[in-house]
């Protein structure tokens, strides 16, 4: 990120959201972002995921710059490259798909067939620790085992960044560390380059 501004407008205000960030994060990197409520966190997060556009400044990721790319280069580039991770948990999964669906829906752009899908699912949710679930619903696990399944499915398409959005914030204090650190692992395993907000 170079010099990144982000201003958002609405009738009565403008609301100066970011003013002038630099970043650089490396491949590989699994970098954490602190910061008071208001300070622009999401809204970095909703501009490298090409969900924002700045208002000025430059993003460029593995080479890429978001400004160049055309709407449909936007939407491959948000359906392919990117994972996301957000705080609520039906913001990252289907209330009516199981663990293992949840997991193979992102991939159905990707994998053809439904045997490599459900292989690579069974795959993430091992990963993950939550082979156990593989049939429950998210009404029917924890907010920590929630995440677990968010982090696998956010995985599944094999994303070049994972951007994660308070992912610990609705959980208690330990199980939050578990998911982090569960993050950091994966991550590391695969060689996932990471933001993740938290507090
Ligand atoms: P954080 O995630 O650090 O809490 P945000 O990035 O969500 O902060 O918000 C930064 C600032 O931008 C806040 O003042 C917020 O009210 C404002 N903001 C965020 N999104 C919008 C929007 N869509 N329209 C107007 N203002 C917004
Ligand atoms: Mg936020």
């Amino acid at each position: 990120c170079d010099s990144l501004v982000k201003i958002y407008k609405t009738k009565e205000v403008e609301v100066l959201a970011l003013q002038g960030l630099d970043l650089t994060v490396n491949r590989g990197e699994l970098m954490a972002i602190i910061g008071k409520s208001g300070s622009g966190k999401s809204t970095l997060m909703n501009i490298v995921g090409g969900l924002e556009v700045p208002s000025a400044g430059r993003i460029i990721v593995d080479g890429q710059n978001l400004a160049e790319f055309t709407e449909r280069q936007m939407v491959q580039y948000r359906k392919k490259q990117i994972g996301f991770v957000w705080q609520k948990s039906g913001r990252n999964l289907f209330p009516y798909l199981t663990s293992l669906e949840n997991i193979e829906a992102p991939m159905l752009a990707i994998h053809k067939s439904a045997k490599k899908r459900r292989e690579k699912a069974e795959e993430l949710l091992a990963l993950v620790g939550m082979e156990h679930k593989r049939d429950s619903y998210p009404a029917q696990m924890s907010g920590g085992e929630q995440q677990r399944v968010a982090i696998a499915r956010a995985l599944a398409k094999n994303p070049k960044v994972l951007l994660c959005d308070e992912p610990t914030g609705a959980l208690d204090y330990n199980t939050g560390k578990a998911v982090l650190k569960l993050l950091q692992n994966t991550c590391r395993k695969q060689g996932k380059t990471v933001i993740v907000i938290t507090h």
